[in-house]
């Protein structure tokens, strides 16, 4: 206080002392900012010394900034910490502004406070370096080890496996050992210094960051996750990590202390796992959990539009069955592997066997989706090599909009809706396959319910069976020489108990679907067997066959020899009486089985007609080979093919297959006879039997007695 001007001290004198600084308040105030227990007699003798040089930096001239600015050094020096001492000075500077000049008054108060907050940050880093090892010895230490020395403490953190940093409250990071540099690759100069907030990963959570900056800011203690890092080679290890926040003795949040623990092992093991949870193992495809889970989070979405396309390899038997299953399996690796690739926008996943299926999001329009399932045909059409063959495949597409059903009634859940989309593109895809190979079907609601409808009718068919709601019609037979019965087709209809009748052409295709066909059948050819029986009873003279359909299905049975000649046994009537209808589709294609089996039933003397003839691809050397006796000619022959008038071509070829029958020494029955016309050119061509409107519908049992003895039909 020596240098101050004398001129000063008697102004001062002169009665300015309450305009100028108030050394002794400045004092005063500066005091109180100590933190507690510090102030002392020698505390207070240099807090105002330094009041004094402040007031004297203020009033001399020239005025020097950097006096100011010793001041605000040496008060952080002195252990002035606390904010408010700031607050003190600025208000007795502020309190001798009139005096001073304001604008004096600005410039001291700004190179004050500027050189305080500077002083202070570097003491408190100095403090912070200090402090940080003793809150992690308070942390990172076992309870027991909280009162070890501090050099074990630097041994631990040091040795330690686990990665531990500390960072100041701004996340700067500021001490870091060498678990951690190992961890991440890094040395500690380059780990120091960063920020906590720099070790972002693709795959965080943005709510971690969130917690982090919680803790910082004091209102959450810990944190714990398990996150990513990226390496410095840019390799990702995966840490358990727990971020601890230390606090000041006054509360206010000082550290925080981070813990990682490198648990990429068993995250690559749990991923894995899920890997192996969520894909299927033959294709790597995500698996149909995975795909519904999709399909339900997609549907979830409100106004979310999706679509679904649905595929089902067609022949894919064939080639298990030929080529054996290691080619069947590599064939659907290579499938599902262009499949994944080539709509690669989109989600494919196995639903299993040889059905996959693509989850159009947010579709651009039905083109598009439409385009989808012609890409997936393309890619499944181009032939794969494989053990040295070129295979070809095709598949069948069904495809759904979300927006094709139905909107859900208030309730259904999500999972229903998944469910019933699915089904729906399943009924669209049996579309697809029913039309043809290597097709694309798109849901049809009309469709779609009368599959849901033919679900239910098929449902109820064992029950149907049971109750006795079939039963076998007649319909004759006729010699067209002498319009003579000679035998009778049996046909079956299912009378519901609500009075409707159904016709085969409706139920036996289910029936064939389901297997149920297997003891529908035996129950006709029982049925059949019995009513001619009693016919014959009544009436020994006359001479009828009897012809029963017969799915490929049954023949396929094994032990339907068995059962055939068990029927004839029982019921009695003779094998030769009887005739068995194949259709010319069922026959061409027999396995070495199904052909053993009937030859069994032609050596037991039973007669096999080849139904429906003409409509195939018969293969006529083929022809010869089968124990055949009968061609049905199809009704499209006699009918015409064109229109209800008979082409003079169909009538071409009715009389060319005649011929053909008759060189290979077989029985013709012409279906489908309706008019006066067509029998007389049947009868031109030398056909031996009809069958049609023209002489009787199929008729009940008890009709069929009373035609014996007369030409059938209109003479
Ligand atoms: P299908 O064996 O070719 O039987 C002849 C079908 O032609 C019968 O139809 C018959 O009613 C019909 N029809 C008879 N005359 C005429 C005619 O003049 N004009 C026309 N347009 N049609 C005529 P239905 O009874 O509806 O049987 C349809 C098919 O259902 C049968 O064709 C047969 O394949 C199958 N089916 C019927 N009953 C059985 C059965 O018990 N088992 C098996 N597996 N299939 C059966
Ligand atoms: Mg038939
Ligand atoms: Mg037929």
């Amino acid at each position: 206080m020596a240098d101050h001007p004398p001129d000063l001290h008697q102004e001062q004198d002169r009665g300015l002392r309450g305009s100028l600084p108030d050394v002794d308040r400045l004092a005063g105030d500066w005091l109180d900012s100590l933190p507690d227990g510090v102030a002392g007699p020698d505390q207070r003798r240099r807090l105002l010394a330094l009041a004094g040089t402040l007031r004297d930096a203020v009033v001399t001239e020239p005025f020097d900034p950097a006096r100011p600015r010793q001041v605000g050094r040496d008060l952080v020096s002195a252990g002035v910490t606390r904010p408010s001492a700031l607050d003190a000075t600025v208000r007795t500077l502020g309190d001798a502004g009139p005096t001073i000049g304001h604008a004096r008054m600005f410039t001291v108060v700004g190179a004050l406070t500027s050189a305080y907050a500077e002083a202070l940050r570097d003491h408190t880093r100095s403090e912070q370096d200090h402090l940080g090892a003793a809150a992690l010895a308070a942390h990172a230490l076992a309870e027991d080890a909280r009162h070890t020395s501090e050099a074990r403490f630097h041994a631990v953190f040091t040795e330690s496996a686990v990665g531990i940093g500390i960072s100041d409250v701004d996340g700067r990071v500021l001490e870091v050992n060498r678990a951690l540099c190992d961890l991440f690759g890094y040395s500690p100069e380059e780990l120091t210094e960063r920020s906590a907030f720099s070790f972002v990963h693709p795959d965080d959570d943005p709510a971690y960051w969130a917690e982090v900056k919680d803790l910082l800011a004091g209102e959450v203690d810990h944190v714990r996750r398990e996150k990513a890092y990226v390496r410095r080679d840019g390799t990702s290890v995966w840490a358990d990590v727990e971020l601890t926040l230390v606090r000041a003795s006054d509360g206010s949040p000082r550290f925080m202390v981070g813990m990682l623990q490198d648990i990429t092992e068993r995250r690559r093991l749990q991923d894995r796992l899920r890997h192996q949870a969520e894909h299927d193992p033959l294709t790597g495809l995500p698996n149909r959990t995975v795909f519904f889970e999709h399909l339900e989070e997609e549907l979830a979405q409100p106004d979310r539009h999706l679509a679904v396309c649905y595929l089902d390899l067609d022949g894919f038997k064939a080639v298990n069955d030929t080529l054996g299953h290691d080619v069947g399996d590599a064939l659907l690796r290579t499938v599902a592997h262009r499949l994944a690739s080539e709509l690669d926008e989109h989600l494919v996943a196995r639903m299993g066997g040889d059905e996959f299926v693509i989850l159009v999001r947010s579709p651009g329009g039905p083109e598009h989706v439409h385009r989808c399932a012609l890409a997936a045909l393309a890619a499944v059409r181009r032939p794969v090599r494989l053990a040295g063959h070129d295979i070809r495949v095709s598949a069948g597409v069904g495809v759904v909009h979300s927006s094709d059903l139905t909107e859900p009634a208030h309730g259904v859940d999500i999972p229903s809706r998944a469910a019933e989309l699915m089904k729906a593109a399943d009924t669209t895809l049996y579309r697809a396959k029913h039309d043809g190979r290597d097709r694309v079907a798109h849901f049809d609601a009309h469709r779609h319910h009368s599959d849901i409808g033919r679900l239910a009718t098929s449902a109820r068919m064992p029950l149907a069976l049971a109750s006795g709601e079939f039963v076998v019609e007649y319909q004759p037979l006729v010699r067209l020489p002498d319009q003579r019965m000679v035998g009778v087709e049996a046909l079956v209809r299912w009378n519901l108990p609500d009075g409707t009748r159904l016709g085969p052409d409706v139920f036996i295709p289910l029936a064939e679907e389901s297997g149920l066909i297997v003891p529908l059948g035996q129950w006709v050819l029982e049925q059949a067997c019995r009513d001619a029986v009693r016919w014959r009873d009544a009436d020994p003279e006359a001479a009828l066959y009897l012809s029963v359909n017969i799915a490929a299905r049954q023949i396929r049975e094994p032990g339907v020899v068995a059962e055939v000649s068990r029927i004839l046994e029982q019921t009695g009537w003779p094998a030769d009486a009887l005739q068995l209808e194949l259709t010319e589709s069922d026959l061409m294609g027999p396995t070495p089985e199904s052909l053993e089996t009937l030859n069994a039933l032609a050596d037991m003397g039973v007669r096999i007609a080849i139904d429906d003839f003409g409509t195939g691809y018969s293969n006529l050397a083929y022809l010869r080979r089968l124990p055949v006796h009968t061609l049905k000619l199809a009704g499209s022959f006699v009918t015409g093919q064109h229109g209800p008038h008979t082409d003079t071509v169909d009538v071409e070829v009715a009389g060319l297959l005649i011929r053909l029958a008759h060189v290979l020494g077989l029985g013709v029955v012409a279906e489908s006879v309706e008019t006066a016309d067509q029998l007389d050119q049947l009868r031109a061509l030398g056909c031996d039997t009809g069958q049609g409107y023209y002489f009787a519908p199929a008729l009940a049992a008890d009709a069929i007695p009373g035609m014996l003895h007369r030409p059938v039909g209109p003479s």
